[in-house]
């Protein structure tokens, strides 16, 4: 065999073990898709600017593929839009609600998904019983609980994230402009998580403004959440969210994402000529390491605790890839 067949005969190898390697990563699976989604808007079913038609509308437009209706003490009932805007691993509608409660004058909101009707806000003696108070409604109602932009008017720390049960999601980002989430979410998560709570972060528009746009406006597009499911439906994706399937973005796309006991696996989807750092983190916020390029793996280690990570990008996009818990694990 000559030099040349000798080359080929690697490539091919190659090539063969690369496709064995990758053959696992769940985005290849061919019974699991990326589904695009928006878990916070509101309409003026309470302080939106647009109807829930309009709303839902601009999300189908910009290709989002989910959306769930969030109004303050209400449930806007997205059957009637589905029956016309939804569309088979198109465009669905979660079911919603920001139960709207506050401690003093700190806010404590909590969403709602996968409900039938509103479900009353509750008030507590404490801003900790406050927030219990309402995942338990939550819980009780049969829906699945997530705390919204925590920092907003300071309402709750690390201890109080750290305190409450039956919690699985919270935002750990807000794009509305007022919400005090560009710094200490991250801290508050690593605290949450070392502290043995199972809690994802997602990133969510919390958009009330789809008339007018610009800077300081709470416009929709400003953070969103892709996740890995076998079909798009309200079950099968907040199974997905729940089993911490997906990512949180602010502009990092990811082309492939493996999250098992194991390691940590992503591949960035390359966007003109911006660079890539992918930070991976574990118990007590550690960094157990940084890496650069579109590519980035962290084996995991007996003793790290959980492991997350965060890309971020040249000009400021972000994706917060979910934590694996090696104890337990997914
Ligand atoms: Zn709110
Ligand atoms: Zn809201």
């Amino acid at each position: 065999m000559g030099t040349g067949k000798v080359r080929i005969g690697l490539f091919v190898v190659a090539a063969l073990v690369w496709v064995a390697g990758n053959a696992r990563l769940p985005s290849q699976r061919p019974d699991l898709h990326w589904y695009k989604g928006n878990l916070h808007s509101h309409t003026i079913n309470s302080d939106g600017d647009s109807s829930p038609d309009a709303v839902a509308r601009w999300y189908k437009e910009q290709s989002y593929h989910f959306l769930a209706l969030t109004d303050h003490n209400y449930f806007t009932d997205p059957q009637g839009l589905e029956a016309f805007l939804g569309a088979k691993d198109r465009f669905l509608l979660i079911t919603g609600e920001e139960v709207t409660s506050h401690y003093g004058k700190a806010p404590v909101h909590v969403n709602a998904f996968r409900l039938q009707q509103t479900i009353e806000p509750f008030f507590g003696e404490g801003i900790l019983s406050t927030l219990q108070g309402n995942v338990d409604s939550i819980r009780d109602a049969g829906a699945v609980p997530s705390l919204n932009h925590p920092q907003d008017g300071w309402a709750i720390d690390a201890a109080t994230l750290t305190g409450v049960r039956e919690l699985g999601l919270f935002e750990v980002y807000n794009a509305h402009p007022d919400t005090n989430n560009e710094w200490g979410l991250e801290e508050m998560w690593d605290s949450a998580l070392s502290a043995g709570r199972e809690i994802y972060g997602i990133a969510v528009d919390d958009a009330h403004e789809f008339k007018r746009f610009g800077p300081g406006r709470s416009n929709p597009g400003g953070g969103w959440v892709e996740v890995l499911a076998s079909e798009l439906s309200e079950a099968a994706i907040l199974d997905a969210v729940g089993r911490g399937e997906f990512y949180a973005s602010t502009g990092v796309k990811l082309e492939q994402l493996r999250r098992d006991r194991e390691q940590l696996q992503i591949k960035v989807a390359q966007k003109s000529d911006r660079q890539y750092r992918t930070v991976f983190f574990g118990k007590g916020g550690r960094i157990l390491a940084r890496q650069t390029g579109v590519e980035a793996i962290y084996r995991i280690r007996p003793g790290d605790g959980y492991v997350r990570a965060t890309i971020t990008d040249s000009n400021g996009g972000k994706a917060w890839v979910q934590p694996v818990f090696p104890a337990k694990g997914p």
